[in-house]
């Protein structure tokens, strides 16, 4: 396990492309959840559903 932080940086990728990801934070004490978000995608161009993955 890596370091325990409340405000962890997190990658989130298109669900439609898999290519376009992001970076954002979360606070892991209140969003116990995988984060889901709707941003635009350069790739698919058009608003996708991003979804965390684990960084590597
Ligand atoms: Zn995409």
């Amino acid at each position: 396990m890596a370091k325990k932080d409340s405000r962890g940086l997190v990658t989130v990728i298109c669900q439609a492309c898999k290519k376009v990801t992001y970076r954002t934070e979360k606070n892991s004490d209140t969003t116990k959840d995988k984060l889901s978000l709707n941003k635009y995608c350069k790739n698919c161009r058009k608003v996708c559903e991003f979804k965390e993955t684990k960084t590597k």
